[in-house]
């Protein structure tokens, strides 16, 4: 047996089998190809999932993990250090709406941290419990711990898992029209990603996330986005919400924020701002020297005009390459999404086939993702080269054909 065998077999064997990787065993990085312990080469168009923004070895990045890791790991919150000092004013500086930032460690704890600021921003105004509920949308994600798994709008998520936690409700992405009942009096937030990740790359209507602001505004709700997965320049701003007119008053972030070191931030406007007091909420690890050296790095690199610029010409050539696939297969019936977030929705009589195209990707040496069984998802590194597009896209261009010949 070969050491890959061997080590799968192994892991088979000793972990929970809620993943089903793929299988390779991935060793290096550098830029956007990566390398196996057998030494097959890779291009990597997933960037283990939107996170790995700067690709891979990115020096500064290292040299920041590097200078922090000489000097202090871990203080926890009950004493300051200077890297989340910092951190935390960068993000309010670089948002448009933040005034306070909650450190935590990962996607689903800020989404937590916000449902928890929600729930007490209505309690603090007298509301009761009935009249705290969150509202999100079918085909969000928003994580899986129980309460983020709750606000996940799609059953394949929840399932096994009930008794749920109260207090939620679903409506339907996109449907302006149906918010004048969806939210009313009883709703103390809405949950929504500016675009759906993992439900298939789908951007919210601009008009969409303007009737929300006005209803949530209406009601004395609080309009918080998810930006975990588009946020940090990967659709060519900084911010996806960027892209429409309007502001929440709760943003969370994670996956790019800290570009692999794992981090995540819940930031928050003026109208909740003084929500969350002394022992109302808290973390053993988040605000971590080491993360938040990481990301302060991250955020500068990923806030440069020249960065956000580089993803909106890439965004070009990913969507030209994806239109010359398309246009000789016929394999897609729509590519959507912004920047260098793009899903590639397979044509009907091709449903379901997105796990078998990334099989093939994979042996033609390309790390590809889908959004569910019938999109294939683009979350490469923001930093891209153009040879590692042209790279990727004649592999990609090989798995197609192979999967074509077979389906
Ligand atoms: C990945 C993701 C999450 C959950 O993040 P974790 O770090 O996996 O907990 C939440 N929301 C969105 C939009 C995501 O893409």
């Amino acid at each position: 047996m070969s050491t890959t065998t061997d080590l799968i077999a192994g892991a088979r064997r000793t972990t929970l089998s809620v993943y089903r990787q793929r299988e390779l065993i991935l060793e290096r990085g550098h830029g956007s190809r990566l390398w196996d312990i057998e030494g097959r080469e890779y291009i990597d168009f997933s960037a283990g999932i939107a996170v790995n923004a700067l690709g891979h070895g990115d020096p500064d990045l290292l040299g920041a993990l590097h200078e922090q890791a000489a000097r202090l790991w871990h203080t926890s919150n009950v004493f300051y250090s200077e890297p989340p000092l910092r951190l935390a004013a960068e993000l309010v500086e670089a948002s448009d709406f933040a005034e306070r930032v909650f450190l935590c460690n990962s996607g689903a704890e800020a989404n937590e941290a916000a449902i928890k600021l929600a729930r007490k921003h209505a309690a603090d105004a007298g509301r009761p419990p009935e009249r705290r509920v969150i509202v999100t949308f079918d085909g969000s994600f928003h994580g899986r711990t129980l309460a983020t798994v709750t606000a996940t709008a799609q059953p394949k998520y929840q399932h096994g898992f009930e008794p749920l936690p109260g207090g939620f409700r679903y409506g339907t992405f996109n449907d302006a029209d149906a918010l004048a009942t969806l939210i009313d009096g009883d709703v103390c937030a809405v949950l929504v990603e500016p675009i759906q990740g993992e439900g298939g790359v789908v951007p919210a209507a601009p008009a969409f996330l303007r009737a929300l602001r006005e209803r949530c505004d209406a009601q004395g709700a609080l309009l918080v986005f998810d930006e975990i997965q588009c946020g940090m320049g990967r659709t060519g701003r900084l911010w996806a919400h960027a892209w429409s007119d309007v502001k929440p008053d709760l943003m969370t972030l994670a996956k790019a924020l800290g570009c692999g070191f794992p981090i995540g931030a819940m930031l928050v406007g003026a109208r909740a701002a003084e929500t969350m007091q002394f022992g109302s909420h808290g973390t053993t690890f988040g605000g971590n020297p080491l993360a938040a050296a990481v990301a302060r790095v991250a955020l500068r690199k990923l806030s440069s005009p020249d960065l956000l610029d580089h993803v909106e010409r890439q965004a070009v050539a990913f969507r030209l390459g994806l239109e010359r696939i398309g246009n000789t297969t016929g394999l897609f019936s729509e590519v959507r999404g912004r920047g260098l977030m793009l899903g590639a929705v397979l044509a009907p009589e091709h449903a379901g086939k997105a796990g078998a195209i990334l099989d093939q990707a994979a042996a033609e040496g390309l790390l590809l993702l889908q959004a569910g069984p019938d999109v294939l998802r683009f979350v490469p590194p923001l930093n891209i080269g153009t040879d590692e597009v042209a790279d990727g896209f004649a592999r990609l261009e090989r798995a197609v054909a192979r999967f074509l010949g077979r389906d």
